[in-house]
C-alpha cells in the first residue's frame, strides 16, 4: 500500500511536470500577445488617400501570397498617382483594402477587396478570394470541394435559379445571356465563396453576371441542395443558429447632470484585439463610447461587436468598404450603406441610426438617400498618423469641450491607449464620458437626418 502511493506522489510529479512542458511547448507555437494578426495602414496626403487593411496568419505561404498581391496593386496605383501630378491635376486618388476572413477547420478563406479610385466616375474594383489549407500547405479551389467533373456545370446551374431569385427579392431584372455567361463552369467564375451556417455563399463582383450599376450578387445555395455536388467531408447539415436576444445595459442618466459631457467615437473597427482592450478600459471612467463600424469587419469580429453593445455602448455605421460616398451612384450608396445595416443586425438585433461617412464627406443627397442621422467630430487627435498614445491624450484633452464629439479608431493600440489616458485626465476635470444617444437625452437634443452634428 505505502509503496503505490509513493509511486502516485512521483506519478504526479511526472505528470504536471508533463502538462507544464505542453504548456510552454504550446505558447511557443503561437505567435505572442502582441504580434499582430492584421495590418492596418492608413494615409491622407495631398493626392491621395489610402486604406488598407488585411490579415497576418503568421503562415508564410499564404501571408506572402496577400502581401504581394496588395503590392502589386499599390504599385500600379502610385504609377497613376504620378502620372497624375506630372499632369498637374488638382485631384485626390484613393485606395482601398479590406477584406473578410472565414475559416473551417484548418482553412481559411480570405476575400480581399480593392478600390482604387484614379480619376473618372467611379472606383475600379478587383476581388480576389484565397482557399488556404494550412494542414497541408495548398491553396484550395471549388473543384478540390467537388466530388464528380461534371459537378460544377450543376453548380453553375443551381447558381443560375438562385441569382434569378435574388433577382426577384432585390427587384433587379437581370440580363440572363449575362448571367449565363458569368456563371459558365469554370472554377474562375466560382472563386468567391465560403461556407457559412445555412449553405455555400458565392460573391459575383460587378460585372460577372450583371452590370456595374447592381453592385455586388451574394446568394447562399443552402446544404440540402449542394451537399450533393460536395464531396462527403465538406458536406454539412444546416445548422439553426438560435437567434441571441442582447439586451443592452442601460445607464441612469441623473448622475451626470451638471457635469461635462464628451462623447469619445471610434471609427474603421471593430477588432478584436484592440476593441477588447479599449471595453476593458471603459469600466474605470464610468465611460461608454459609440463604435461607428465597417460592415465588411463585422462578422468576423462578431464577439467584440456584441460585447460592446451588451455593455451599452452604442453602434453606428461606417460603411461597408470606407470609400467616399461622394464618388458613389446612387446605388452603391446604398449597397454601403444597406449592407452595413444589415450586418450589424444581423449580430445584434438591431438596426444602427447613427452614420458616420467615411473622411466626413456627404451632401444633402446621400443624406437624403441615407435617412440616417450624421455624426461628424469636433476633436481630431490625428492618431492614424502619429500612433503615440501621449500625443493622443494631449490633443484630446487640449481641445475637450462640454458637448464636444472626439474621433479617435480602435484599431490601433495606441489610439485606444491614447483615449483611455485623455479620460483619465479629463475625469478630474469633471468631464463624464458619454455615448451619442446619451448625448443627445441629457442636451434634449432631437436628432434630424438632415443636419450634419459635429458637437452638442
Ligand atoms: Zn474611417
Amino acid at each position: 500500500m505505502k509503496k503505490r502511493r509513493r509511486l502516485n506522489k512521483v506519478g504526479k510529479l511526472a505528470l504536471s511536470g508533463l502538462i507544464l512542458i505542453m504548456i510552454l511547448f504550446a505558447f511557443s507555437l503561437f505567435p505572442k500577445s502582441d504580434d499582430k494578426f492584421e495590418e492596418h495602414v492608413l494615409k491622407n496626403e495631398k493626392y491621395y488617400d489610402l486604406k488598407i487593411d488585411y490579415p497576418i496568419l503568421h503562415k508564410q505561404k499564404i501571408d506572402e501570397k496577400i502581401k504581394k498581391y496588395i503590392e502589386k496593386e499599390k504599385a500600379n496605383f502610385f504609377e497613376a498617382v504620378e502620372a497624375m501630378k506630372e499632369r498637374k491635376e488638382d485631384n485626390k486618388y484613393d485606395f482601398i483594402v479590406q477584406y473578410q476572413m472565414h475559416q473551417e477547420q484548418e482553412i481559411y478563406h480570405i476575400h480581399i477587396t480593392r478600390y482604387a479610385y484614379t480619376g473618372g466616375n467611379h472606383y475600379m474594383r478587383d476581388d480576389q478570394t484565397y482557399h488556404y489549407d494550412s494542414k497541408n500547405q495548398k491553396f484550395l479551389t471549388i473543384n478540390d470541394y467537388l466530388k464528380e467533373s461534371n459537378d460544377l456545370e450543376k453548380l453553375s446551374t443551381l447558381s443560375y435559379y438562385y441569382i434569378m431569385k435574388y433577382g426577384e427579392d432585390h427587384q433587379i431584372q437581370f440580363d440572363e445571356e449575362m448571367v449565363k455567361d458569368g456563371l459558365e463552369a469554370k472554377k474562375e467564375n466560382f472563386n468567391h465563396f465560403y461556407f457559412d451556417n445555412s449553405g455555400l455563399e458565392l460573391l459575383f463582383p460587378p460585372y460577372q453576371v450583371a452590370p456595374w450599376c447592381d453592385g455586388e450578387i451574394k446568394i447562399v445555395i443552402p446544404y440540402k441542395e449542394v451537399n450533393a455536388l460536395l464531396k462527403k467531408q465538406y458536406q454539412q447539415d444546416t445548422k439553426d443558429v438560435l437567434k441571441e436576444i442582447i439586451v443592452p445595459q442601460k445607464r441612469n442618466l441623473d448622475q451626470f447632470s451638471g457635469k461635462k459631457l464628451i462623447a469619445f467615437t471610434f471609427d474603421d473597427g471593430p477588432s478584436t484585439t484592440t476593441t477588447n482592450l479599449l471595453l476593458d478600459g471603459l469600466d474605470k471612467y464610468q465611460a461608454r463610447v459609440t463604435f461607428f463600424v465597417l460592415g465588411s469587419r463585422v462578422s468576423q469580429n462578431q464577439d467584440v461587436l456584441k460585447r460592446a453593445y451588451q455593455e451599452g455602448n452604442q453602434i453606428g455605421s461606417h460603411t461597408y468598404h470606407h470609400r467616399n460616398l461622394l464618388r458613389l451612384s446612387d446605388y452603391e450608396r446604398m449597397q454601403e450603406i444597406r449592407n452595413t445595416n444589415e450586418e450589424i443586425e444581423k449580430i445584434i438585433g438591431v438596426k444602427p441610426t447613427l452614420l458616420r461617412p467615411p473622411f466626413g464627406n456627404i451632401n444633402t443627397d446621400v443624406k437624403k438617400l441615407a435617412g440616417m442621422h450624421i455624426i461628424e467630430w469636433s476633436i481630431d487627435p490625428l492618431d492614424w498618423k502619429y500612433h503615440d498614445k501621449n500625443k493622443v491624450a494631449d490633443e484630446i484633452v487640449k481641445n475637450a469641450h462640454d458637448g464636444a464629439i472626439v474621433l479617435v479608431h480602435d484599431i490601433y493600440k495606441s489610439s485606444v491607449e491614447g483615449a483611455l489616458l485623455a479620460m483619465e485626465r479629463l475625469q478630474k476635470e469633471g468631464y463624464a464620458f458619454v455615448t451619442i444617444e446619451e448625448m443627445t437625452k441629457l442636451k434634449n437634443v432631437t436628432l434630424d437626418e438632415t443636419t450634419s452634428y459635429f458637437h452638442f
